[in-house]
């Protein structure tokens, strides 16, 4: 703030207005605060898609000036990469256009649905799911409020849908009376259960989180929120008090991290960052396989690199510290849980386990046939 916005005052500086309308969002605002490597200058010049450069100057501020390969860095600055398509990446791998009920929502799980209430997000991710839609795509993707009651009137008209997903885009970038006035209609509906809300704004815009904003919240119980968390960099104190009024006001707080290579794709980033999560009453939820999304490549790693963390992660720490690893299906199959293989095999009526450190362990399951493809009982 010193060095890059003089002028800015404290206050300023901690009023989420400020920090939208003063986002680094082109090659002059990047030039001014970072030294852009040769690749990272080529790819903003030569910016193409609909997915926009929009960095606040808070998160700006926790970017490496010097280092590209620094983790928070490599996640919102484009490089020649993203340009690039490799085999099996598309636009929307998950199938949501195909599965959007009305405009805006998708109806994939028969109890719930996604609701996409704005293409807007205060901050990027290069890695971005929807990055077809968020921004200013134009096209077929636009988010007015008349479309609202259309997704309103179709979650009305049907009685099994009981959770609410609202996502985007950010939600949190709505104004506090728009968001107020979307919960309101939605918890009006009485087979609505309870609803939640998917967010980066706490970690990339932490000022929005504002007293006044969590009162506002809490008139809509029961509601969840799940944070996109990446990288321990990422706890700051401005994130620990945002994320510690959301918690004071009531409402649980899962975290949703996507697997992104060398950038936290350690046994090591991964235990640090769910540690610190759960210091901050974060609940580890989703750990995501990357999506193969166009340009993606150079962000994913392979399956079983998100096997061997969890494996790292189960019994070396807390349960609650350890989220469930998903694959969002290619095609809208949905998310698909990966597990670890801990069955060794099978010795008659023993099922043969092994545990965190590696040791063998028997359970008697004689009506059992899991393991049976290797009945290893002879060979111990
Ligand atoms: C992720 C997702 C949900 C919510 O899934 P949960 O496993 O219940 O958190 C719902 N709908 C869609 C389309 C999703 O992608």
């Amino acid at each position: 703030m010193r060095r890059y916005f003089p002028n800015a005052t404290m206050a300023d500086w901690n009023d989420w207005r400020w920090q939208l309308r003063n986002r680094i969002k082109n090659l002059g605002d990047l030039e001014r605060i970072l030294a852009l490597s040769e690749d990272e200058r080529t790819a903003v010049r030569n910016h193409k898609g609909s997915l926009p450069i929009g960095i606040t100057p808070y998160y700006a501020s926790l970017l490496s000036p010097d280092d590209p390969l620094e983790p928070l860095r490599r996640t919102h600055i484009p490089t020649g990469d993203e340009y690039l398509r490799s085999p099996g990446e598309a636009d929307d791998p998950l199938g949501e256009d195909h599965d959007s009920a009305v405009p805006g929502l998708v109806h994939r799980y028969p109890d719930r649905v996604l609701f996409l209430a704005t293409g807007t997000c205060s901050t990027y991710c290069r890695y971005c799911t929807r990055s077809r839609m968020v921004g200013d795509p134009g096209g077929d993707y636009s988010f007015p409020k008349s479309q609202w009651d259309k997704a309103i009137a179709y979650i009305e008209a049907h009685t099994e849908i009981r959770d609410v997903l609202l996502s985007g885009g950010d939600p949190l970038t709505l104004a506090d009376d728009t968001l107020d006035y979307l919960l309101g209609r939605l918890r009006a509906i009485p087979h609505v259960e309870f609803l939640r809300i998917g967010t980066k704004v706490p970690v990339v815009l932490p000022m929005r989180v504002t007293r006044g904003f969590t009162r506002m919240l809490r008139k809509h119980h029961p509601l969840w929120i799940s944070i996109h968390f990446t990288h321990p960099d990422e706890l700051t104190p401005e994130v620990t008090e945002a994320v510690t009024r959301l918690a004071d006001a009531g409402i649980p707080l899962g975290s949703q991290t996507v697997l992104l290579k060398g950038i936290n794709d350690e046994v090591d980033t991964l235990k640090s960052l769910y540690h610190g999560l759960l210091m901050r009453r974060v609940r580890p939820y989703y750990l995501y396989q990357c999506d193969p999304i166009t340009g993606s490549a150079h962000f994913r790693t392979s399956v079983e690199k998100g096997l061997e963390i969890m494996r790292g992660l189960r019994g070396h720490t807390t349960g609650y510290a350890v989220p469930t690893f998903v694959i969002d299906a290619p095609g809208g199959g949905g998310k698909i849980p990966l597990l670890p293989d801990y069955v060794v095999g099978r010795d008659g009526g023993d099922l043969l386990l092994t545990n965190f450190e590696g040791g063998l362990y028997r359970y008697p399951d004689p009506d059992g046939h899991i393991g049976s493809d290797r009945n290893i009982g002879g060979l111990l």
